[in-house]
Order: structure tokens, then C-alpha cells, then sequence
């Protein structure tokens, strides 16, 4: 098998702007015949230029079925915060199994795992484990109605918290279809979904401190809980403003609803004990899924003693076939482990990496009179283009040009940096010196096509 090289990368470069993608495409045209939208979940139909098919990934990088290497900065949206087949990995998982893939029965490493969680994550009295993280949202939630005996769920205004009818609304709605600011309208994003399943969701603006407390004020008893990505990764990489996830645990309080941070995304890329411990806030349940088994499939529901003690009563159910089997156990015992290492050093790694990126964004666009933003923290960020003003929420980040967002993603791929569609970056604890290296050299050419690409638009204008 070829080993990890850098001349695949060095090619892409030459070659630049004609990538031979035939195999990909070959593969796409003929998945399509047999396989909905030709792809395994929908949003992956959206890649620009086109849903690539991989061969083979290994740390911070993949080779496609047509020979082309890229530098991974999607990690499969996510998940892969250790890279491609870490050795530490791959081993615990070999191990298992030859011990037995799932039991549906109890093994010790399930308790292993939720001793380490207690460990790391500020709110995790105790845990239970699903599969993916629309699952993990689907049993918070429904602990929260459990133990409040209310109906209403806050959700924010481009949120994501899965696909499930209840929460999938209001994640990209069109600004003309989404009613005001400060009573947003409630957006399916599916046909298909029954009104029934999402008339005691409530969508409010993000990052709005008024908003929030003038709903609660006046419907704050029908409330279970608030839920939202404390970091809205999923629209942008918006930081929380100074204050804000300390109000919403104010008011959560004062209210008696509770608070859940989803922190599929942020889970160990804002910190180890996730944004909770960076931001210092406390929610009553937090959810895990993506990097926390570093590439398997694993989700967690941590939380307060009097949350999860709903479940131990029999008043709430919870269930899966898969949970707890003991290959995602063994994936997420062996990366958190790896993550804690020398205090923390394979993270502050990861963030460091994308700091530097995120420096040298900053610059070219300073070079390039480029009004562009670079939004999130090093473990995974956005840049931003033609915002006018700060973005705080979804609506100031839909009227930035997001096209120019998936320009340079396009820009960059043909140079070898394969990024999220969107635009969002994921940076692994493996990402380094050598991946950098050539970032430092494609990153000044991707952001001058993008510039001229921008200054030609907006002065046609
Ligand atoms: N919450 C957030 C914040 C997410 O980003 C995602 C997935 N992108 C989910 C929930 C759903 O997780 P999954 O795709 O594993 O169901």
C-alpha cells in the first residue's frame, strides 16, 4: 500500500485547477442509479465540485479513487479530531473485535467510559449512551419534558440538533420566509414533517439577551428546556456573546426549564471538558456525539443527578439496539484518553494549528482588501466574507456573501485542501508541520482568486 507522502499534494498543486475527478464522477453517475441522491446522507450531494469518492485516509490526509491527495480539513464533518486510522485507535478496536462487536448486554467498558466523562465534563453527574447525536437531542429532550411536566422547547434561529421533525426547523430558513427578529417563524425544513411535531418549538434569535428574557417572562412556565449549540457552529462558527450562555443558565433557573447545551460540535474541539468548561457555564444536560469516539459511531447524554433520575424512576424511556456497544466504547475511551494526554497537548495541538490558519486568513484579506471575517475557534472555524457588521446570529450570517465561502473551499481544493462544502474547517490533533507548510503556500493563491473573483462581482454591481 503507498505511504504517506507529500508529492500527491505537490501534483495537485501543479496540476491546480484540473484535478482528474473521472473515477469519482463515473462512481457518482452510477451510485445515482442505485443509491438515493447518489450519496449516504444528503447534505454530502452539495461537495463542490462534486461528491468525491476516497480510497484511503491516513492522519490528517486522504487519497481519492483517482489517485488525488488532499489534506483533511472536514474530517468527516467532524468526528475524525485523531485523523485518519490513529494507531491508538485502530488497536483498541482490533482488540474488541475479537471480544465481540455489541452484546445487548453489559460489559465493563460502559462504565469505564462514563467514569472518564464524569471525569472531564463539567455537567456529567451521570451519562446515558445512543448511537448519533439527533438521537442523543431526542433523549434530552425528552428527560426535560419528563421532569418538568412542560411541553415548550426552546430552540435559536439556525441551530442544528439533528434531522428529527421536532428540531429540524428554522436551520436555514429563507430571511423572507422567516418571518421578524424577534418572534421568528417557525420553518420546517422538510417536506414531510407534520406540524403536530414541532407546534411546541419555539425559535427565537441567538445571542439576543432581551429576546429570550421577554419570552420567558411571559411563558416561562410552560418552558422544559432551552437548547442550543453554544458555539453555533453549524451557521458560521458564531461565538457566544460575553454573558449570554450565563444569562440563558440565569433564566433557565429562574424558570425552572432546562438547560442543554448540544455539543456534538464542540465536544473537545472548544476544550476537553467542551464549551461548558471553556465558557464556564453548567447546563443540566449536554449532548457529545462526532469527535468524542474519534470516528465510530457514539453519542452521549450527560447530565444532573435530578435530570437522569428520571430514567432511573422508569417515568422516561430510553433505549437502542446499538447503545453502549462496546466498538464505540472502545473508540471513545481511547480518545478522550489520547485527548487528556500530557494535559491536553494533542488538542492544544489542533488549536493551535488552526489559530495560525486562521491568522494567515486574516492577513491576506487585510492584503487583499477583502472584508472577510474569520469566525469560530482553532479547532474548527468559518471564514466569513461581505459581513457589514459583527455576525451574532443567523440572520447577520445569511446576508453575508456565504458563495465566496464555497469559492475558496473550491480554490483550495484544487490546490489540495479538502474543507466542509460550506466552508467551515475541521482541524484534527494531527494536523502539523508539514500540512502547514503547504497551506502557507496555497492558502496566499486561494485567497487571491478569491479576491479577484470578489472585487470582479462587487464592482459589476
Ligand atoms: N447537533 C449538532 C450541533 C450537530 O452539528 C449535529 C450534526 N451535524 C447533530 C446534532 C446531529 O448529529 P448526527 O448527525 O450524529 O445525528
Amino acid at each position: 500500500m503507498k505511504k504517506e507522502s507529500n508529492d500527491n499534494i505537490i501534483m495537485n498543486r501543479q496540476q491546480r485547477v484540473e484535478l482528474n475527478l473521472t473515477r469519482s464522477q463515473e462512481n457518482l453517475l452510477r451510485a445515482r442509479k442505485s443509491l438515493a441522491l447518489g450519496v449516504s446522507s444528503g447534505m454530502r450531494a452539495a461537495a463542490l465540485p462534486r461528491p468525491l469518492y476516497i480510497e484511503r485516509g491516513f492522519g490528517p490526509r486522504f487519497i481519492d479513487v483517482d489517485g488525488n491527495e488532499f489534506i483533511d480539513q472536514c474530517l468527516a464533518w467532524g468526528p475524525l479530531i485523531l485523523g485518519h486510522a490513529h494507531p491508538a485507535i485502530n488497536e483498541a478496536i482490533i482488540r474488541q473485535l475479537d471480544r465481540g462487536y455489541t452484546f445487548g448486554a453489559q460489559c465493563e467498558l460502559e462504565i469505564e467510559v462514563a467514569e472518564k466523562i464524569r471525569e472531564i465534563i463539567p455537567c456529567a453527574e451521570r451519562v446515558l449512551y445512543s448511537n448519533t447525536g439527533t438521537e442523543a437531542v431526542q433523549v434530552a429532550l425528552r428527560i426535560a419534558r419528563s421532569a418538568t411536566g412542560r411541553a415548550k422547547v426552546i430552540k435559536f434561529e439556525g441551530h442544528y440538533h439533528g434531522w428529527s421533525d421536532n428540531v429540524l426547523v428554522s436551520y436555514t430558513p429563507e430571511l423572507q420566509n422567516a418571518g421578524p427578529h424577534d418572534r421568528p417563524q417557525v420553518v420546517p425544513a422538510s417536506a414531510g414533517q407534520l406540524p403536530a411535531t414541532y407546534k411546541d418549538t419555539v425559535v427565537l434569535p441567538w445571542n439576543d439577551e432581551r429576546q429570550i428574557a421577554e419570552y420567558l417572562a411571559e411563558e416561562g412556565r410552560n418552558v422544559a428546556a432551552i437548547i442550543t449549540e453554544p458555539i453555533l457552529c453549524n451557521n458560521g462558527c458564531i461565538l457566544p456573546e460575553p454573558g449570554y450562555l450565563e444569562l440563558l443558565r440565569k433564566l433557565a433557573d429562574r424558570h425552572g426549564a432546562a438547560l442543554i447545551f448540544d455539543e456534538v460540535i464542540t465536544g473537545f474541539r472548544a476544550h476537553l471538558g467542551g464549551a461548558q468548561a471553556l465558557y464556564d457555564v453548567t447546563p443540566d444536560l449536554a449532548i457529545f456525539g462526532k469527535a468524542i469516539a474519534g470516528g465510530f459511531p457514539f453519542s452521549v447524554i450527560a447530565g444532573k443527578e435530578a435530570l437522569i433520575a428520571e430514567v432511573d424512576a422508569g417515568r422516561t424511556v430510553h433505549a437502542g439496539t446499538f447503545n453502549g456497544n462496546p466498538i464505540g466504547l472502545s473508540a471513545a475511551l481511547t480518545t478522550m484518553t489520547t485527548l487528556a494526554m500530557d494535559d491536553g497537548a494533542a488538542l492544544k495541538q489542533a488549536q493551535t494549528y488552526g489559530e495560525n490558519v486562521i491568522a494567515t486568513l486574516r492577513d491576506l484579506a487585510k492584503e487583499h482588501d477583502l472584508p472577510m471575517e474569520v469566525s469560530g475557534l482553532g479547532a474548527v472555524f468559518r471564514p466569513i466574507l461581505g459581513a457589514r457588521s459583527p455576525v451574532r446570529n443567523y440572520r447577520d450570517y445569511a446576508k453575508a456573501d456565504k458563495e465566496a465561502g464555497q469559492v475558496l473551499s473550491l480554490e483550495l481544493f484544487k490546490r489540495g485542501v479538502y474543507c466542509v462544502p460550506d466552508g467551515r474547517w475541521y482541524v484534527s490533533a494531527v494536523h502539523g508541520a508539514k500540512e502547514l507548510h503547504h497551506l502557507q503556500t496555497v492558502l496566499p493563491e486561494a485567497v487571491e482568486a478569491l479576491a479577484r473573483q470578489y472585487h470582479e462581482k462587487t464592482e459589476s454591481l
